[in-house]
């Protein structure tokens, strides 16, 4: 088959399954409304859940550190691009979470393509949860141990798959808040599972980050009931600076020895671009206002509110603390009818579809912010309600 005819069968099959997905370009600055064309919209589908991506105090370390700093860091990190302001982030980060060590890499996505291989060979084994996000799958996948991955958040399955094979050393990855569902892993769990198989836990916090835990330091201090800290002997930590940070980039922490055997050879940190300073000039600006816990406080007050409310309105929404509220809908066209019925009234909801989410579970994801407003979460519950009893 000549390539024009195989693009073309690609296309109509997205169309027929109703998996072709658009993008539209915005104004402006990213927040809670969000100018598109003529037209402002209410926007409940972004990760930018402390309404940090748009804030003033980080558009001004930026243009203030690029004045200084100028703009590219000329090479990777091991070469001559680490600059003293990305140490400072490392050692900010490192106190903000409470590990030893923090490596910044240049996006969660590198971090997750680069981590399984740099930390396991070919006698290891990988327990990955089903549900776990499409980076740490193709991570994974790129790495030689041998892999098995456990039904969701299902520890006695995970043991089941280790008892099953043979194995030197074990890496359990997890989410720490699940990004198409909202609930958050069961961490200390994962972790006693991990050390009875001679196991690393790695925990990709990207929507955890900010939002859960004390002080929105994470999944590591949600998971427990009295809200204790999980240490990180034999934990992995990775945070993205994208979502709650409002920024660019991404970190992994942890114990000294572990960090430095990634800064050795992990080769999506190795051979790339150290990220610009003044992106991590932006990034301690975002940290320094989430230390200060009014915005997380406000997310929560937020999530409350509309779980509360989503319930009066007797909506089908998952069980879910974070800052990611879902609509299990199931069927992809539905879905997209009340994505675009949301729409028409001037909110953005993410319509989730296969294969970012399993066959048969299409689903709005709606995401709250520490901006949004209590009249706009009340208007988005209205308009939800109506939307689904006009579409029976
Ligand atoms: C967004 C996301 C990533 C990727 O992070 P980027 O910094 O956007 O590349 C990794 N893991 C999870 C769970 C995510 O949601």
């Amino acid at each position: 088959m000549d390539w024009s005819n195989w693009l073309a069968e690609q296309q109509l099959a997205r169309q027929k399954g109703n998996l072709q997905r658009n993008r539209f370009a915005y104004s402006g600055r990213q927040g809670s409304i969000l100018s598109v064309g003529e037209s402002q919209f209410i926007n409940f589908s972004s990760n930018d859940y402390l309404g940090l991506a748009g804030h003033p105090a980080l558009s001004q370390s930026l243009a203030e550190s690029a004045a200084v700093n100028g703009v590219g860091s000329g090479a990777s990190h091991l070469v001559c691009g680490h600059s003293e302001i990305h140490q400072q982030l490392e050692a900010a980060l490192a106190a903000f979470v409470g590990a030893e060590r923090v490596l910044l890499l240049s996006s969660g996505y590198m971090a997750n393509i680069g981590l399984p291989q740099a930390l396991t060979s070919r006698d290891d084994l990988i327990l990955s949860d089903r549900l776990n996000h499409a980076s740490l799958i193709d991570g994974i996948r790129l790495s030689r141990a041998k892999k098995r991955r456990f039904r969701h958040c299902d520890i006695e399955h995970a043991q089941l798959q280790a008892e099953q094979q043979k194995f030197s050393r074990c890496l359990v990855v997890t989410d720490g808040v699940f990004s198409m569902d909202g609930d958050i892993a069961p961490i200390q769990e994962l972790r006693l599972l991990s050390n009875k198989n001679n196991g690393l836990l790695l925990v990709d916090d990207a929507h955890g980050l900010g939002v859960v835990g004390s002080g929105g330091r994470g999944s590591l201090y949600a998971s427990t009931a009295g809200g204790e800290f999980i240490d990180f002997e034999s934990v992995l930590l990775m945070g993205t600076l994208g979502k709650a940070f409002g920024c660019y980039g991404a970190f992994v922490a942890g114990n000294a020895n572990l960090i430095e055997h990634i800064s050795q050879s992990c080769r999506s940190y190795i051979y790339t671009t150290a990220p610009p300073p003044a992106i991590a000039a932006c990034a301690l600006s975002a940290l320094e206002l989430v230390k200060q816990g009014e915005l997380t406080k406000n997310l929560h007050t937020n999530i409350q509110y509309f779980v509360s409310q989503a319930k009066a309105y007797d909506l089908p929404i998952l069980t879910s603390s974070s800052a990611i509220q879902v609509l299990l809908v199931g069927d992809n066209i539905r879905v997209m009818n009340l994505s675009n019925m949301l729409r028409d009234k001037g909110f953005l909801v993410g319509a989730i579809r296969p294969p970012t989410v399993p066959e048969g579970t299409a689903r709005l994801r709606i995401t709250l912010s520490s901006t949004h407003k209590v009249e706009q979460i009340d208007r988005l519950l209205i308009e939800l309600r109506k939307a689904m009893d006009d579409e029976l």
